[in-house]
């Protein structure tokens, strides 16, 4: 019992390993792929799931555009909408209202906290950021360090793609002085919304087991809007969006 489940911890990590990471990782995996039988199984776990990608759906999708702190991007241009007062993509207004209504209906009104921020915002709250650090007097290094902890990159944030929303449980969100904290999952009603997502297409971003392929922390209330195929897929065998995308680039490539 205990050999065979420390041998099972084992796969997953390569297979983590195999997963985390962006453009890069699909070359060191095939250079690696017969150093050691270890390496084979977990290669061919990464197969199972390629071969198991829902049909129709392209790494160059719209809606699957990866954008963190190693794949920045500059202002995209799309159509903008707003729900509840908030900007977001025109295209996820519909699967987004349905969200929000959805939790709604089962007994847990959300609150829509952010949608769209441009580009130029990003830079605005960084250039903020550092100057209240360093007028707290810290060294511009120190100042820099402290903003990468809690401020997106500007051109990296997610926020700019107009599909990532930001939603948490209104009884849960009023109780704690509009804060965004991790903890809200303790909330059943944020418990709801992240359970249901991938139902209206959504997905929660930044998991507790993807924060080294995001690149970000957990957060309990950063929905990505991925469509309802993908987000099933994902949500089935627990991938970020960047695994995800690397796996259709690998189904893509394999094609070719
Ligand atoms: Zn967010």
């Amino acid at each position: 019992m205990m050999r065979k489940s420390v041998l099972t911890g084992l796969a997953m990590v390569g297979l983590v390993g195999l997963l985390s990471g962006c453009a890069t990782s699909d070359a060191s995996s095939k250079a690696s792929s017969s150093s050691s039988a270890q390496t084979t199984k977990t290669v061919s776990k990464r197969q199972k799931l390629i071969n198991a990608l829902p049909k129709g759906v392209k790494s160059t999708d719209a809606d699957l555009i990866v954008v963190n702190k190693w794949h920045k991007h500059n202002e995209l241009s799309f159509s903008k909408s707003t729900v509840s007062g908030i900007t977001v993509r025109s295209s996820i207004v519909k699967p987004l209202t349905a969200f929000l209504n959805g939790a709604t209906k089962a007994g847990y009104p959300a609150t829509l906290v952010s949608g769209y921020r441009s580009v130029q915002y990003q830079k605005e709250v960084w250039a903020e950021s550092i100057e209240t650090y360093e007028g707290q007097g810290k060294t511009e290094k120190q100042a820099l360090k402290l903003t990468k902890e809690y401020v997106a990159v500007p051109r990296g944030s997610e926020h700019q793609t107009g599909l990532a929303a930001d939603i948490m449980n209104t009884t849960w969100f009023d109780a704690h002085n509009s804060q965004l904290l991790s903890s809200s999952d303790k909330a059943k009603g944020q418990q709801w919304l992240i359970k249901h997502a991938p139902d209206y297409g959504f997905v929660l971003r930044f998991t507790k087991t993807g924060t080294k392929s995001t690149g970000i922390d957990y957060e309990s209330w950063h929905f990505r809007y991925v469509g309802k195929k993908s987000a099933a897929f994902m949500t089935k065998h627990n991938l970020t969006l960047e695994q995800y995308v690397s796996l259709l680039k690998s189904r893509e490539a394999a094609k070719k």
